[in-house]
């Protein structure tokens, strides 16, 4: 079609054969085959279709071919351009997410999670896929994004130890995009002197990671205190960021080897 889009999206029929080229549109006297557009296509489309001449044997090989390319041939570009079309990008501060000094996963995580791409099963529901929409852990609502990561009790008892109680209405009252920006973008300092942020991120991946363990792995068992996993990892990520900025610290150790 003129506007790049492919005519099997468009086809009236629930069933369609996807290996049909050109030629099978055509009838022998090299005309537009009537019958076959209409029962296949919308009417519009039939109409546009009649509006081009049909192709004749000398017009070249029938053959199924990529748009966006001179060649008809896939080239990573064309793949890459297609999906610049499509993307919508979300306004947002996400300077603070990407200058972030920690691991790379759990950025990605955020990103993902920032623009509702985790895979819940409410998700998963509305897909059709005859999966319940509650959450397995607490039964006690959709498994939406900000439930698994903030509403759901095992969330909950977590983040009521690490928020400041100044804090708390507005953390628990946000949904899920502001959530996750407002937390991101947050200069405070949390317990330990850590950053918020750092903090913040690191509970979020533990939450997820626990949650989707403790359904997909039957021997694992939520640690007995989540808190010290978290600012452990915070601690550590903490600790890199400080010896970047002020070096490695100047200290010996003597190891007796022999
Ligand atoms: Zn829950």
């Amino acid at each position: 079609m003129s506007d790049g889009c492919s005519l099997m999206n468009i086809c009236t029929q629930q069933t369609i054969d996807t290996t049909l080229t050109l030629k099978d549109t055509i009838i022998e006297t090299d005309e537009w085959d009537l019958n076959f557009l209409t029962t296949n296509l919308p009417y519009i489309t039939v109409n546009q279709l009649v509006a081009i001449p049909a192709l004749k044997e000398t017009d070249g090989s029938d053959s199924i071919g990529r748009t966006g390319t001179n060649t008809r041939h896939f080239t990573i570009q064309s793949a890459y351009n297609l999906q610049r079309e499509r993307y919508c990008s979300i306004e947002g501060n996400w300077k603070r997410l990407w200058s972030w000094k920690g691991p790379h996963r759990i950025q990605t995580f955020m990103w993902i999670a920032a623009h509702e791409r985790l895979l819940t099963n409410y998700c998963r529901s509305i897909w059709g896929s005859g999966i319940s929409h509650l959450c397995p852990t607490c039964g006690n609502g959709d498994e939406t994004i900000i439930h698994a990561l903030r509403d759901c009790v095992q969330s909950i008892r977590v983040w009521l130890r690490l928020v400041s109680s100044n804090h708390m209405t507005n953390f628990f009252s946000l949904n899920c995009r502001d959530w996750i920006f407002d937390n991101l973008n947050n200069n405070k300092m949390g317990s330990h002197k850590i950053e918020w942020q750092t903090i913040f991120m690191v509970t979020c991946w533990h939450l997820w990671m626990w949650m989707n363990k403790s359904i997909f792995e039957e021997e694992f068992h939520r640690p007995f205190n989540p808190i010290d996993v978290i600012l452990k990892m915070a601690t550590e990520i903490h600790n890199c960021k400080q010896t970047q900025i002020s070096g490695w610290p100047q200290r010996t150790d003597t190891i007796f080897i022999g």
